[in-house]
């Protein structure tokens, strides 16, 4: 069985104290879904996240991080340092990143390269603007993002790849894709893979929703068969908002 993951995406959000005060009330939840649970706080918060949730079942993950191992990047953050203060997991190519900090294909190659000689998980973003779906291109850019930015991955190396499809149209503007339309990416996103790879490797590989998921849409998105989790934004920000989606699976 496919691993099921449930994600949130702190982004520039909650200083110390609110992300004390926050982790508190996660670490109350109740949590009654097999799912994994991961928060992204931000680079400042990811130590203390990681101490005070040390002894639960929550993952801290990071947003970004720069490909190389050190160096004259001012404003960067490596691998090694991520992984010094407990992080494994990385989100690589979200749409705010592509779309304020100019992050391409080839540099998110770069970027999970790096993160796989360091032995991290991605979970890697691809997602469509409007304007793509209004053209019907939303397949043709989904699918060239994933394989200029990870089709030069062995099968092995690919098996280690999260996927999280995210509408750029979805992101924070309280407009969901449908379930249908998010079981229909995901299909198609695992045609992709299956024929680039292997059936085997596509069946293998979780592929996480993203796109104002809440409680009241949860249930339905993840039902559908293709949708493995969701990597979710705004909902994260409240732990009881964030626990009903969890336990929405
Ligand atoms: C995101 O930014 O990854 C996201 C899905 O945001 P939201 O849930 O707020 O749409």
């Amino acid at each position: 069985m496919r691993k099921h993951i449930v994600a949130g995406n702190w982004k520039m959000n909650n200083d110390l104290a609110q992300t004390q005060l926050l982790i508190t009330e996660l670490k109350r939840a109740n949590k009654t879904s097999e799912a994994e649970v991961m928060i992204a706080p931000s680079f400042t918060n990811l130590w203390p996240a990681f101490e005070s949730l040390r002894e639960t079942n929550i993952e801290v993950i990071a947003q970004n991080m720069h490909f190389a191992d050190s160096g004259a990047y001012t404003g960067e953050v490596s691998p090694g340092m991520l992984k010094s203060v407990g992080v494994k997991t990385v989100i690589l190519g979200h749409s705010e990143r592509r779309a304020y900090f100019n992050e391409t294909d080839a540099l998110l190659a770069k970027k999970v390269n790096a993160a796989q000689q360091h032995n991290m998980r991605v979970i890697f973003c691809v997602g469509e603007a409007l304007a793509d779906r209004k053209a019907e291109q939303h397949e043709t850019v989904v699918s060239n993002q994933i394989k200029n930015a990870l089709f030069h991955l062995s099968p092995e190396d690919f098996g280690q790849i999260v996927l999280a499809y995210e509408p750029v149209w979805a992101i924070g503007t309280g407009e969901t894709a449908t379930p249908e339309q998010a079981q229909d990416m995901h299909a198609f996103i695992r045609k992709t893979i299956a024929n680039r790879y292997n059936q085997q490797v596509a069946n293998a590989v979780s592929i996480l929703y993203g796109g104002s998921v809440k409680p009241t849409n949860a249930k339905q998105i993840f039902a559908k068969p293709d949708v493995d989790g969701g990597l979710i934004g705004g909902a994260a920000l409240d732990a009881t908002h964030f626990f009903e989606i969890v336990n929405a699976f």
